[in-house]
């Protein structure tokens, strides 16, 4: 498991559809940035599940 190496603010891109929590259904708010190995994987979290946001890196 990793922790985000940064949290920020979803942005929402223009014509983007509304984003969905990876975790719930809820509406996105935030994304964050986990680096695994050799590459950066960004996931989209609601403010409550973005507080135990972590990535496991898949084996
Ligand atoms: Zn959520």
């Amino acid at each position: 498991m990793s922790r985000p190496i940064k949290i920020g603010p979803l942005k929402l891109r223009k014509h983007m559809l509304e984003q969905t929590c990876d975790e719930c259904e809820r509406k996105a708010t935030r994304e964050a940035l986990f680096e695994a190995e050799e590459f950066l994987v960004i996931h989209r979290y609601c403010d409550k599940c973005v507080l135990k946001a972590s990535y496991e890196i898949p084996a």
